[in-house]
């Protein structure tokens, strides 16, 4: 396969934002989208100013996951992010209907993407974000290299799941990150076991060690083991991120804990 080129040097984050980084997978439905959206809350409940762009243009994730059914209005020549549980969100899926297809070919897709990352009022002189979190699209297709390529991205948490033919794709992505000299921040496991309601034992339901061992090869930290919990799930189907509504529980401890090895 083709080498990608690395960013060029005068590669831009958008205005007013600090720091970006990105959430990538190899596969989709190991939880991507649920890490992007507590691991921003994360950040907020530390004291950051936070945005999270949803640059998973064909299956967008985030007016969902953060309940948010507004559109954006545009002033000055800018999107304005929508605002929800102390974030700056936005997402394609605040402007068209949730079901309507995404038919789009990836230089389009690309291209909505490049707008989201810098037609949006993120920050201001006087308000500037801490941290940009972007929910990318799952594999290694046409939007992460234009981001690598075209933004700059300060690093890349990839999510896997313990199963061994979701850590394989996880590292094709890892790879394309390493060939772009794109810093990978780190691994997080999701759906790393089940807790025994009785007993209270770790049940690995999809594997064990995978992801650990995979952080290491990577020579980058494991931020995160994060339990297969139903609260997560129905958080993430109401439209909260547990982070902000169930701090107290495993799930969250472990986003916030990543959010401060961050
Ligand atoms: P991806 O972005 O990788 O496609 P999502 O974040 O959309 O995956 O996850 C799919 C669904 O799986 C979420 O809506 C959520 O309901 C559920 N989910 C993700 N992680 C967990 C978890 N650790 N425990 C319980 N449910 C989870």
């Amino acid at each position: 396969p083709q080498a990608a080129p690395a960013p060029p040097a005068d590669a831009a984050r958008p205005a007013h934002v600090k720091r970006v980084i990105a959430v990538a997978s190899g596969k989709g439905g190991v939880g991507k989208s649920t890490v992007s959206v507590n691991l921003a809350a994360a950040f907020a409940a530390k004291g950051q100013r936070v945005g999270l762009l949803d640059a998973d243009v064909y299956g967008p994730s985030a007016p969902r996951m953060l309940g948010i059914d507004e559109e954006p209005a545009f002033v000055d020549g800018k999107l304005q992010p929508l605002e929800a549980w102390g974030l700056k969100v936005m997402s394609i899926g605040f402007m068209v209907d949730e079901g309507a297809p995404m038919i789009w070919r990836g230089p389009m897709a690309s291209s909505a993407v490049r707008q989201m990352m810098n037609d949006v009022a993120w920050g201001s002189e006087a308000d500037p974000l801490d941290v940009l979190v972007v929910d990318l699209p799952p594999g290694t297709g046409d939007i992460q290299l234009t981001l690598i390529q075209k933004m700059k991205i300060d690093g890349v948490v990839i999510v896997s799941t313990p199963q061994e033919i979701a850590l394989i794709d996880a590292r094709r992505a890892a790879s394309m990150f390493r060939k772009t000299a794109t810093p990978i921040l780190g691994v997080i496991e999701n759906m790393a076991f089940f807790t025994d309601p009785s007993t209270g034992a770790p049940i690995p339901i999809f594997g064990s060690g995978g992801a650990k061992a995979e952080a290491e090869r990577l020579g980058v930290p494991l931020l995160a083991e994060i339990p297969l919990e139903m609260t997560l799930r129905e958080a993430c189907d109401a439209g909260r991120p547990l982070v902000a509504t169930a701090p107290e529980s495993a799930a969250a401890l472990a986003f916030v804990a990543a959010a401060t090895a961050l």
